[in-house]
């Protein structure tokens, strides 16, 4: 059972609440819309909880790393500006 959706299991549903109403978030204040693409960001409309939508788990750690990386990044480029 392949299509589109193949990186995202629906018959896990909501880690949480066992809701198969899921959705994808396509944005978020924290990433953007590279942020919850890369980390299969997942919303469940029944109980509002946000997880991972490839492991089924917390996305936290990953929000925090990736928080990190983009202010490192954009950290370098300041930087490089500043020196030029
Ligand atoms: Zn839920």
């Amino acid at each position: 059972m392949e299509d589109k959706l193949d990186e995202f299991n629906t018959d896990a549903g909501c880690p949480k609440c066992g809701s198969k109403i899921i959705t994808k978030v396509k944005y978020t204040w924290w990433g953007g819309v590279l942020g919850p693409r890369l980390l299969h960001h997942t919303k469940c409309e029944t109980c509002n909880y946000r997880f991972n939508g490839k492991t089924g788990k917390s996305n936290t750690p990953g929000i925090i790393i990736y928080s990190v990386l983009i202010f490192v990044v954009l950290f370098v480029i300041f930087y490089f500006i500043k020196t030029m």
